[in-house]
């Protein structure tokens, strides 16, 4: 293999080696991922609606064939296609005030989604919609899942401002038993638990968080009674005179910080690791074009953007984002050095993804220097780490805001912020005094999944999904569990696993749930459960799978992809990883799966009794 990156020697790549591990000593802290503390006291507001008043009921103790819980676009995708599969008598279970799952709850300044609209909003063929730009604001978004429910008529089937907390199964009645905060104990023969990877909103436990007196919130909660403004881009005009301090720089700062610099009367932004931000380039859509495209258009942009996002081979690039640009570049130095696809051994695809990203890196690191005027604040922003060890960020706003006079990087050299008071916000012995102070700081990941989801699931016998997956989830198709009949589990870990493009694995799911829900209603089946021998081999592939691992790495800078850094073995690698020849074949062998009628590995039954 040619060690030469371009214009980068062996010696330049060792250097760049040396400088990400160093940074990354910087950050490994021994509390991993209990650094961060759960919404309670001060912040348990996080666990409410600001939006939407919540509507006096009655408790709900009625029976329906399928429940969804999630509003989201798994939920809106799961009702649109039960409803063509001629399921009718179906209930959407949402804790927000109406459809959108985090396109709901996140309403902060800048919100937009980060892959193209034109892949990312689902059903766009079936809704006749058309993006208004390449990279669509989050009302925009938000919009689109209110069109899903319009055009399938999901309204009257959903339940907002319900919170479910307990779901079990019933043996006798071969039935799930759904209970909700709302006082409702439901019953209904299939669910699907959609909730979401990142929707419960996370603290960093730094000292005194709940002592600061100025106006606090976190972004999925953005505070316009206080801020002015709304999510539309309005200026938000209180903030002209207030010192604003922002906690984290991820994906959700990055894109909320150039508006707040805009408004604010002064932005500290407290950065403790910085994101790799690349081109974005967001334009308009042009509605000629778009009129023009033949039909089955986006499930072509959907293949092809999944196949180039996956170093895959097609002729050419629809999308032509940076989520592409990574993976053609990956593929044509595997193509250069390795050659043919079947010659591509996993520690080949790491050595050529290290090829490649060096020259990224050191291509995003540039871009900073070129727009960031002043050195010291540049030399700050840089990132030292692979391009995947953090999520991806792709922005044109976010660099100029630095240049700012208003705006002012407080960079805490890897070790975050070092407590809060009253007034405002402590780094290294430096007191920032404070108005208002965002928290950027994300939301749970890899957590136990009864602490993400809010919920325990009970299925056979008493067993707990949050028990059985204590090691690592196990499932079939990263859906069906055992022990756990009639139920589906909605995500992209153990299928999948197209985390650039999420919700095209959540709108594939509803593909592979409507079909089994029709096959087993049209074979009279009262139960449907995956076969313990499919499970095992399924999570055996996995588990034996060598995979070329991009995202996260042990080696990378402490993050939500690697657990903070810190290692788990088996877990981590059942928790994370996909179907290992990857997500475009995942998608092919699912569509054969679901449409040959055979459904191998899953077992219907006409009573529970049998096992
Ligand atoms: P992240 O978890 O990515 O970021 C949290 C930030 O808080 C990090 O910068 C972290 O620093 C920082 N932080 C934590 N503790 C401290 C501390 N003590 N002092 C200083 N800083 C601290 O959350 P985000 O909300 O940004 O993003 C979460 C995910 O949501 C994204 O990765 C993406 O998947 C999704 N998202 C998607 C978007 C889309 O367009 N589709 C848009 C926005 C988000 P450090 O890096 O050092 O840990």
């Amino acid at each position: 293999m040619n060690d030469n990156v371009g214009y980068l020697s062996p010696a330049e790549r060792e250097a760049i080696r040396e400088k990400n591990l160093q940074e990354r000593e910087k950050r490994i802290r021994n509390d991993g991922v209990d650094q961060y503390v759960e919404p309670t006291g001060k912040f348990s507001y996080l666990e409410e609606d600001p939006y939407t008043p919540i509507a006096e009921r009655e408790p709900l103790k009625d029976h329906v064939t399928f429940a969804f819980i999630g509003g989201g676009f798994s939920g809106l995708c799961a009702g649109a296609r039960l409803r063509e599969a001629g399921i009718s008598d179906f209930r959407i279970i949402e804790s927000g005030g109406d459809f959108g799952g985090v396109w709901y709850w996140n309403r902060y300044p800048g919100a937009m989604c980060d892959t193209a609209a034109m892949v990312y909003l689902p059903l766009l063929e079936e809704t006749g919609y058309m993006p208004t730009e390449k990279y669509v604001q989050a009302h925009e978004i938000w919009g689109h899942a209110k069109r899903i429910a319009e055009q399938y008529d999901l309204a009257p089937h959903a339940v907002f401002s319900t919170k479910v907390t307990n779901l079990t199964w019933n043996e006798s009645d071969s039935v799930w038993v759904i209970e909700t905060d709302r006082g409702d104990c439901m019953t209904a023969k299939y669910v699907a638990a959609g909730t979401g990877p990142l929707s419960r909103p996370k603290l960093p436990g730094i000292p005194g968080i709940d002592t600061f007196k100025g106006n606090s919130f976190h972004t999925a909660r953005w505070d316009y009674d206080y801020t002015g403004g709304d999510w539309t881009g309005s200026p938000m005009e209180n903030l002209k005179d207030k010192r604003v301090g922002i906690i984290g720089t991820g994906a959700t700062a990055i894109q909320c910080i150039p508006p707040l610099g805009r408004d604010a009367g002064s932005l500290s932004v407290f950065q403790r690791t910085p994101s790799a931000v690349d081109v974005r380039n967001n334009h308009p859509i042009e509605p000629n074009w778009f009129k023009d495209l033949p039909k089955g258009w986006q499930g072509q942009w959907l293949t092809n953007f999944a196949t180039l996002q996956t170093s895959g081979l097609a002729d050419e690039d629809l999308v032509h984002d940076g989520w592409t640009d990574i993976g053609i570049r990956i593929r044509d130095r595997l193509l250069e050095d390795v050659g043919r696809p079947d010659k591509w051994t996993p520690d080949a695809v790491i050595r050529c993804y290290e090829c490649t990203d060096d020259a990224k890196m050191v291509e995003i690191r540039q871009r900073i220097d070129d727009i960031v005027s002043d050195p010291e604040t540049a030399s700050s922003l840089k990132p030292w780490y692979r391009q995947f060890c953090k999520r991806p960020c792709f922005h044109d706003e976010y660099l100029p805001a630095f240049n700012r006079p208003n705006v002012r990087l407080v960079d805490t050299d890897g070790k975050g912020v070092e407590r809060i008071d009253e007034t405002g916000v402590w780094v290294d012995g430096v007191h920032h005094e404070l108005d208002c102070l965002v928290f950027a700081s994300g939301f749970e990941f890899n957590t136990d999944y009864t602490r993400r989801s809010g919920f325990d699931i009970t299925g056979i016998g008493g067993v707990t999904l949050a028990d059985r997956w204590q090691d690592g989830m196990e499932t079939l198709h990263g859906m069906h569990v055992h022990d756990f009949p009639n139920l589906f589990i909605v995500g992209f870990v153990q299928a999948a696993n197209l985390g650039a493009n999420l919700t095209s694995n959540l709108a594939d799911a509803a593909k592979t749930i409507a079909a089994i829900v029709r096959h087993a209603e049209d074979t009279s089946a009262s139960v449907v459960e995956c076969l313990k021998t499919s499970e095992q081999e399924w999570v055996r592939a996995i588990e034996e799978a060598e995979f070329a691992t991009i995202v996260g790495g042990e080696d990378c800078t402490p993050g939500y992809y690697n657990n903070e850094g810190k290692p788990e073995g088996r877990r981590h690698k059942l928790n994370t990883n996909g179907y290992p020849p990857g997500a475009v074949e995942f998608f092919n062998y699912i569509e054969e799966w679901r449409t040959s009628g055979e459904f191998e590995g899953l077992e219907f039954r006409k009573t529970a009794a049998i096992r």
